[in-house]
């Protein structure tokens, strides 16, 4: 990025990396900023500061949210026997878009997966733990909203074990996500179905 202009390189460094985006990306999203108007990029600019400065973890459920408490933790027409486990706040984003659930979620903030190094100590099964081993929850159903592939599996079979003396029915999330498939990019209708379908894990 030698013969571009030093602040355009800057700024296409700070795209690279972003999910989905690689150098060349990067160089496009940085010739597109400094073509918009000055107030427009002081704009995109604040909304990107915004981000880190007003966003916290919900204390309950661990999404991120603007308040100690999430809206859907806060919400009292949730229904408190049922918690849903997701992978991230997409994850829980599109189950709640399905509107096939009306519990609780809890964040766990990825998956299993050995081979890139995220071990359960990194993710938030522990806190998953003490939420459902709470002499005060009325949970009753643990839904585990999981891809299903190899990552999504070894987090369900880790949690079953973990949960294994506590009586909680466990179920997974089943038909309607083809094997591969991402929940975060599966449509709407296809979650809920996944949803109605799910089996006892
Ligand atoms: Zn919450």
């Amino acid at each position: 990025m030698s013969r571009i202009p030093e602040v355009i390189g800057n700024a296409a460094s700070e795209f690279d990396g972003i999910p989905g985006v690689g150098p060349r990306a990067a160089l496009r999203y940085a010739f597109w900023l400094v073509s918009l108007p000055k107030e427009r990029i002081r704009r995109f600019a604040q909304a990107m500061l915004a981000v880190s400065e007003g966003v916290t973890h919900c204390r309950m459920c661990g999404a991120w949210s603007t308040s100690e408490i999430c809206i859907v933790c806060a919400d009292p027409g949730r229904d408190v026997t049922q918690l849903c486990v997701v992978a991230t706040d997409q994850d829980m984003r599109v189950v709640e878009n399905s509107g096939a659930f009306r519990g609780r979620y809890h964040i766990l903030g990825g998956l299993i997966d050995p081979i890139e190094g995220t071990t359960p100590d990194v993710l938030s099964i522990d806190a998953l733990i003490v939420r459902v081993s709470a002499t005060d929850n009325d949970i009753t159903e643990v839904v585990l909203a999981f891809d299903p592939d190899v990552r999504g599996d070894a987090t369900a079979l880790f949690i079953a074990k973990r949960m294994q003396d506590l009586s909680i029915g466990i179920s997974r999330l089943a038909r309607g996500l083809p094997t591969g498939a991402q929940i975060e990019y599966a449509d709407e209708t296809t979650v809920a179905d996944a949803f109605t379908n799910r089996r006892k894990q």
